[in-house]
């Protein structure tokens, strides 16, 4: 075996609360795992300022800060942790044969896959600036903070329905925004957002720049699509609900997926469609998204990979 080359119980390929999770019960449960960290160690989280709903927080706690307890707690118990990507799998026999960016291949016995889900942001300059000060991708992570408040939420399916709804119970008033004349969510999620009197569709309009200062979000600047027309919306919070891509590109033709490309588990468990191969995390919901699923999977796919190299 070259030096480029090596064998391991359990590898796990990504570094947000499933990964880290996942790491921490494989490590305690003896099976070495390494860890690819991916291009954004830590995930999800360390994007986000203040997190509020993990169990174990009272005052709350900030997303990277957090990320960097669940690593230590990692390390702690002997994860080989690394900088890294995974760049291509062969899951077509045990050990399944894993590349990575820093030029290792890995023959693994068993596989976690907790490579997320990354939100789909509009690609404003504005809405990177105020990125954690107002603009969010998650209503049912920070719609909390704008209790009493104006916000503005963009989209027009399922999910943008559903946290227009949710925003609705916390807010004063919710602005939805969206590019068509009509919704691309259920008839039903539709009716519910339509009958709520404080969400004011902005129909036919799309966020050109998210307007704020100091303190963070001010209001959002709207363009009428037919006419060009802008108007401002003055709102302290900014939420973008425009879709998730699930991080699965290099799972494809190897793992089965559903059709809007989130890993297929079985339910109840962490399985994938491959026997040692186990799914965990945003990968394979795309209902909950939230840390505390991710975390719990994570520990139910190293536990599941332990039992499966002890049968
Ligand atoms: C702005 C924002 C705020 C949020 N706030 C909250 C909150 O307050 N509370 C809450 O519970 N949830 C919150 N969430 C949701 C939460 O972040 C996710 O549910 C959670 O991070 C999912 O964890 P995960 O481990 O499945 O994936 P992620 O956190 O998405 O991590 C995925 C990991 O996979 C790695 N990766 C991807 N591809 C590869 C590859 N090819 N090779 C190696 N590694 C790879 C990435 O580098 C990353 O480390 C928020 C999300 C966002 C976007």
């Amino acid at each position: 075996m070259s030096e480029n080359t090596e064998n391991v119980r359990c590898l796990i390929i990504g570094s947000g609360p499933a990964g880290y999770t996942a790491a921490i019960y494989a490590a305690r449960a003896d099976l070495k795992p390494v860890i690819y960290l991916g291009m954004q160690p830590g995930g999800q989280l360390t994007i986000t300022t203040e997190v509020e709903n993990y169990p174990g927080y009272p005052e709350g706690i900030k997303g990277p800060e957090m990320m960097e307890d669940f690593r230590k707690q990692a390390e702690r118990f002997g994860t080989d942790v690394r900088f890294g990507v995974v760049i291509a799998v062969d899951f077509s026999k045990r050990p399944f044969k894993v590349e990575a960016d820093d030029g290792k291949t890995l023959f693994a016995e068993t596989v976690i896959v907790a490579t997320g889900a990354s939100a789909k942001w509009l690609g404003l300059e504005s809405e990177k600036h105020f990125m954690g000060m107002g603009v969010s991708g998650c209503a049912t992570c920070d719609g909390f903070f704008y209790r009493g408040q104006d916000v503005a939420i963009v989209g027009g399916g399922d999910t943008a329905a559903e946290e227009a709804t949710y925003l609705s119970k916390l807010c004063k008033k919710v602005y939805m925004i969206h590019r068509r004349n009509e919704l691309r969510a259920s008839k039903a999620m539709q009716h519910k957002v339509f009958k709520t009197p404080n969400i004011e569709m902005i129909w036919e309009h799309a966020p050109v720049e998210v307007l704020g200062d100091s303190t963070g979000v001010t209001g959002v600047r709207v363009k009428n699509v037919n006419t060009g027309e802008t108007r401002d919306l003055k709102v302290t919070g900014f939420f973008v609900a425009i879709g998730h891509e699930p991080n699965t590109q290099i799972f494809k033709g190897q793992l089965e997926l559903h059709g809007a490309g989130y890993i297929l588990t079985v339910p109840g468990t962490t399985r994938t469609s491959v026997e040692g191969v186990f799914a965990a995390g945003d990968v394979q919901d795309h209902y909950y998204r939230q840390a505390v699923t991710a975390a719990g999977t994570g520990c139910m796919a190293a536990i599941e990979a332990e039992r499966f190299l002890s049968s």
